[in-house]
Formats: C-alpha cells, sequence, structure tokens
C-alpha cells in the first residue's frame, strides 16, 4: 500500500486541534501537491520539505504524490507540518517502518538541510497529544516548555534523520528532562514603600477581591512602585494556572526570552502607553497572545493611562468581563485566555500638579478636563476602586519610618479572604452581580439608609452602588466579618473619589 497516514496538531488560540496527514503516492507524471492549506503555505512546505529529505540522503519519489491534511475547515499557518508530511512521504514510499506512526505525533519546522526547528505553542500540543495517549516527537528546541508538562512522554530529536533512527528503533530519542515549576525568592516587598498607608491599604482590598484599581496623583508619589508590589500580596499560583499561563507563551514565543521565567509567581506586565491594540490584546495575520494574556491570573498595570490610545484601550472591555480575548480573523476565531487584574495609574491633570496642595497647576480646566475624559466611561465603570495617592511631605518621611505590613503578612490576610469568598460564592467578590451580589452582601436597614443617603449626597449611580457594596464586601472579608458594617461601607464610599476629585471643575 502506498498510502501513510501520520498524526500532527494545528495550533489555534492556545488549543491544539489534531491534524491528520494523509500521504498517498500514485504511478503518473511525477507531482507534488498538498490539499488543505493556505497555497502559499503550501508552496513553502514543499520546497522545505522536498530540500531536507534529499539533504537528509532519502529518495524523492518521482511519482503522484498527494497530501491530505485533514480536516480541511481547520486553520492551518506555519511551518509546523513540514515534519509529519515528510514522515508521510517516507512512509508512503516505503523508506521507513510504519509501525509506531500510530502511537506517534509529529510537529516541527524542517531546516532544508534537515534539520529540525521548534514551533510555537508546543505546551499545548504535548498536553493533548498526551490526552491522546501518543508520543509527541518534536525539535530539540522545545525542550525548556516540554519538560514543564507530561512526565516526559515525548521525544526530542535535532534533525529528520534521528526521528527516522527512532522509527527503526534504533536510537531511541530522549525526553525533556522534567521541570518543576517553583516559587521564586526575590518579590518586591511592600514594605520597601515608605509612607502611603491609604494607598497600601486600597492595594491589600484589591488583592482581597481581585478589584481592579486606579491611582491617580501627582507624578513622584509612588504610584508605580506600589502597583509593582500588588503581585507580591497575591497568594501564588497555583500549577495548573501556572501551566496554563506557560502554554499561553509557548504560543507568544517568549520562553526562551531571559525576562520570562515561568513560575508560580503571579506575572507582573506593564506595557508602555504607545502600546498597539495587537500587542495589548493580541492579533496578527497568526494570532498571537497579546500583554492582557501574558497578564493571565496576575497584574496588568497601565501607567500613564491617559496616554494609551483611547481606541486600544476601547479593546479592554470584553476581557475584563468575560477573562478572554476574541480575535475574528476571515479563517477563524480565536480566543485567548486573559483573566488579569487591572491596575492603572494616572497624573490628575496634564503638566501633573492639579489639586496638590503645594505646587500650582498651569492648566486651564478644560485641559483638566479633557485630560480626565480620555478615561472612557465604560472602562472606569469597570474599576472598583480609585484612589488618590498624594505626596508624603519630606518632614513626615523623616520622622515616620514606620512601614507597616510586610508582603507576607497582607498576603497571608489576602490569602483568608479569598479561601473564604471561594467557599461562599466560588467567585471572587469583583465577579459579583446581580442576584449573586444582592445575595451575598445583604445590608441591615441603618447600613442600607447609609448607603441611599450617601448615594443622593454624592449623586453616585446604580453601578457605583454595586461597586460599593462589592468593595465593602471585601473590606468585611478581610476581618472575617459576616456581616458589612456601616464603617466597612464608609470606607468603600472613599473609594469614589475620582469624579468629585474634578467635580469643582464644573
Ligand atoms: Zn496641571
Amino acid at each position: 500500500m502506498s498510502l501513510a497516514i501520520v498524526h500532527t496538531r494545528a495550533q489555534v488560540g492556545v488549543q491544539a486541534p489534531a491534524v491528520r496527514v494523509e500521504c498517498h503516492l500514485s504511478n503518473g507524471l511525477p507531482a507534488f501537491n498538498i490539499v488543505g492549506m493556505p497555497e502559499t503555505t503550501v508552496r513553502e512546505s514543499k520546497d522545505r520539505v522536498r530540500s531536507a529529505l534529499l539533504n537528509s540522503h532519502f529518495e524523492f519519489p518521482q511519482r503522484r504524490i498527494t497530501i491530505n491534511l485533514a480536516p480541511a475547515e481547520l486553520p492551518k499557518e506555519g511551518a509546523r507540518y513540514d515534519l509529519a508530511i515528510a514522515i508521510g512521504i517516507l512512509a508512503a514510499s516505503k523508506q521507513i517502518p510504519g509501525k509506531l506512526l500510530e502511537h506517534s505525533e509529529f510537529i516541527g519546522e524542517l531546516a532544508l538541510n534537515g534539520e529540525l526547528r521548534a514551533v510555537r505553542g508546543a505546551i499545548a500540543a504535548a498536553l493533548a497529544c498526551q490526552a491522546a495517549h501518543r508520543t509527541l516527537i518534536c525539535s530539540h528546541d522545545n525542550s525548556p516548555e516540554l519538560g514543564l508538562c507530561c512526565n516526559g512522554a515525548n521525544g526530542l530529536a535535532k534533525s529528520l534523520l534521528e526521528v527516522c533512527a527512532h522509527l527503526y528503533e534504533r536510537e531511541k530519542l530522549p525526553r525533556a528532562p522534567e521541570r518543576k515549576l517553583a516559587q521564586l525568592n526575590g518579590g518586591l516587598e511592600l514594605a520597601d514603600v515608605i509612607g502611603q498607608h491609604s494607598a497600601k491599604r486600597a492595594l491589600e482590598i484589591a488583592a482581597a477581591g481581585a478589584h481592579n484599581l486606579l491611582m491617580f496623583g501627582p507624578p513622584g508619589t509612588g504610584k508605580s512602585m506600589l502597583a509593582s508590589r500588588l503581585p507580591s500580596l497575591l497568594p501564588p499560583l497555583m500549577q495548573e494556572q501556572a501551566l496554563e499561563l506557560a502554554s499561553i507563551h509557548s504560543v507568544a514565543n517568549t520562553i526562551g526570552q531571559k525576562s520570562v521565567v515561568v513560575s508560580l509567581n503571579r506575572p507582573f506586565r506593564q506595557p508602555h502607553h504607545s502600546a498597539s491594540a495587537p500587542a495589548l490584546v493580541g492579533g496578527g495575520s497568526q494570532p498571537r497572545p497579546g500583554e492582557i494574556s501574558l497578564a493571565h491570573h496576575g497584574v496588568l498595570f497601565l501607567d500613564e493611562l491617559p496616554e494609551f490610545k483611547r481606541s486600544v484601550l476601547e479593546h479592554l472591555r470584553e476581557p475584563m468581563e468575560s477573562g478572554e480575548i476574541c480575535i475574528s480573523r476571515a479563517s477563524a476565531q480565536v480566543n485567548f485566555p486573559a483573566r488579569f487584574q487591572l491596575v492603572a495609574a494616572m497624573n490628575p491633570c496634564p503638566c501633573g500638579h492639579y489639586g496638590d496642595g503645594g505646587q500650582r497647576c498651569s492648566c486651564t480646566p478644560t485641559r483638566i478636563l479633557n485630560y480626565k475624559d480620555k478615561i472612557s466611561g465604560p472602562l472606569l465603570d469597570r474599576i472598583d476602586l480609585q484612589v488618590q495617592v498624594e505626596k508624603v511631605a519630606l518632614s513626615k518621611l523623616r520622622e515616620n519610618n514606620s512601614t507597616g505590613d510586610t508582603s507576607a503578612e497582607v498576603q497571608q490576610r489576602v490569602r483568608q479572604s479569598r479561601d473564604l469568598q471561594h467557599r461562599r460564592q466560588s467567585c471572587s467578590n469583583a465577579e459579583l452581580s446581580g442576584d449573586k451580589l444582592r445575595e451575598y452582601c445583604k445590608l441591615g436597614e441603618s447600613e442600607h439608609q447609609l448607603l441611599a443617603r450617601a448615594m443622593d449626597k454624592l449623586g453616585l449611580s446604580a453601578r457605583a452602588y454595586d461597586r460599593c457594596l462589592r468593595v465593602a464586601r471585601s473590606i468585611a472579608d478581610l476581618k472575617q466579618e459576616t456581616q458589612i458594617s456601616a464603617g466597612d461601607l464608609s470606607e468603600a464610599l472613599g473609594y469614589r473619589n475620582f469624579d468629585r476629585f474634578y467635580a469643582r471643575l464644573g
């Protein structure tokens, strides 16, 4: 029989659906046709496979070769099918035995000399391959990723020849050395930030309830310093969460980079305000995850929020609601997970000194309001906590060197509070809405009246009402209290002063 079937995997978002490479050799004029892939990809693949076979001293069959990649409707981009196609041709032309093909999957790009190159998204492929009870055979260069998953059910090869030696059962391919994800020390310490007790308190509440946070205040008050401490207040990732994050990095092809260390530490991503929409939320012709997905289960910090393009920020609304981003392409729809906690920081006005008692602000009211309005209402609506970060006077810095709790102490309270939320409602307080919100944030009569009066006086919307409830819930949870008290509500109302801060400008 001159038909061979080889298993491989496509890559769609962070999924790796199965693909069958069917290779048929028939008599007739020599030809080499590949169906089931886009035309340009086919052309390139053909040339690489032919050269790799010849340079590995195999014979390229002078027959009519038809390759079909099924299912046809699956988008198939990139060079990841080279190895499977080459193995298919070799098996169909009886140059290698077909015995092991049924129990293996092959992924890899071939160089013209027959070397095997790494592909993106190897973790997703390895996990799916393991679920199908097959051994994944891929490039040696994918070793760091494969070591993280699958207990080593894989074979790493440097070239097409090594893969063939393995199929002849002459030489077994080595497995990726197993790597355990661990927690790394040397995170940033909250106690290193001097003063700023109210901002630190807001950070703790944000950590406890997974609330989004906006900090505004003059430059040099330590907003970035505070934001960068948030990951140290969050409990470490669980193994499966860390693996999910590693899988996203593996698709983004960032795992080899020195700056990227996949561990149990929460990610902290800080894209620059000049970032484009694809860089922030993901995209490209072969969609790759953006910063929001690399911040999955961690913190996305947007410094100088008004400097981001408004059109770019608008893209954040969907993932902030659903925890994933959907990228539509003509060929397919791709989803990337993106459950991040947003911390945003901004100066109060273009010059940075509005509302700052000491220095005088040189901006006109119109300029200040325009600056503030760069942040759209719907985005602001998704931020539960707004906190003003004020300058700490130098004299105060000298006399008051109390630094407050350490990251570890705060993390302990955050962890207890998160456990409590999970037992009660199986989601974080930030995710409470509708009926769930009413059920778990029940107020006593006097507390209800207090909140109603405050809403009237401050002119807050129904949405602001919900946000106050959620934040008050987190404040009560930090004390392990079942009932929300008047004190909790007052504190929560204090984290809604962004609009009030600008109110006197009209
Ligand atoms: Zn100003």
